[in-house]
């Protein structure tokens, strides 16, 4: 799934090629991906681009007249730059953006639970922007996070993007990783010393990433995330100290962890091998 270093680098790419063209086509390909009512992608055409950029996971073209577009891919979203445009309706194909001159950017999907989705924003309409807690790697969530007293989890706190925006299970795995924290931990619990190292830590795996995604050229392909710190690498010695790394799943999700480097040598319970014990 796109997380914020993707979708930052991704959006960085669609400003070359997009801004200060004028948009000569917004289509539905798949008509229950649009969230809004108002206004009709055929208003919109016409408007010029004048910025794409990121808030949380989404995508943010800003068009002359302030309307706006916004694009999430959520799980299994992606997008394509296609050069020359091109008028085809492959498969998964959510929504396409034409631009008079310059490529073409289709918006694509892959996943099965969780659905990519556009948005067209009139002037003053934040849309879900206005649900997203502040930004992961800013000042605003490290002073949340210093003072904070969730008793959440931190890993689940992390995901919520009305908490704070930006990250998903990738990068928190790897988060958690950096700051030798257990996936059990509560925020609540978090001496001042953990607070730290978590803040540090955000801004680091972000930054870090965000740098690899910026050697990435055109749209957003199926296969990411070939750069995690341990995340999806459960069996794979630990990157600091070689230890096997293990994961621990719940619901509806997993979370890799080194014991060694996060939980003091214990390895966590996990339904999936209890169930085989039994
Ligand atoms: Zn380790």
């Amino acid at each position: 799934m796109p997380e914020l270093p993707e979708i930052q680098a991704l959006a960085e790419r669609l400003h070359d090629v997009a801004a200060g063209g004028r948009l000569t086509g917004f289509d539905l390909l798949q008509f229950s991906s649009l969230k809004t009512v108002t206004p009709r992608p055929a208003d919109v055409v016409g408007r010029s681009v004048e910025r794409v950029s990121r808030r949380g996971k989404y995508l943010v073209f800003d068009l002359s007249g302030g309307d706006r577009l916004l694009v999430h891919l959520s799980q299994g979203g992606r997008l394509d730059v296609e050069a020359p445009p091109k008028s085809t309706k492959p498969r998964g194909a959510v929504a396409r953006i034409r631009l008079e001159e310059g490529p073409s950017l289709l918006v694509k999907e892959f996943g099965r639970e969780r659905k990519a989705g556009v948005w067209a924003l009139a002037p003053g309409d934040d849309g879900p922007l206005a649900k997203l807690g502040p930004e992961a790697d800013s000042d605003a969530f490290a002073g949340w996070l210093r003072d904070a007293d969730d008793p959440r989890r931190v890993h689940t706190v992390l995901r919520d993007q009305r908490t704070v925006a930006g990250l998903g299970r990738g990068y928190t795995d790897d988060v958690m990783h950096l700051a030798k924290l257990s996936p059990t931990a509560t925020v609540a619990r978090l001496d001042a010393d953990a607070r730290e190292r978590l803040i540090e830590a955000i801004g680091s795996v972000l930054a870090d990433a965000t740098e690899v995604e910026r050697g990435r050229e055109g749209g957003l392909p199926p296969k990411l995330g070939d750069h995690f710190r341990v995340h999806n690498r459960y069996g794979e010695p630990c990157p600091e100290c070689a230890t096997d790394l293990r994961r621990v799943s719940y619901e509806s999700y997993e979370i890799t962890y080194c014991p060694e480097c996060q939980t003091g040598g214990k390895v966590l319970a996990d339904r999936r091998m209890s169930r085989l014990i039994r």
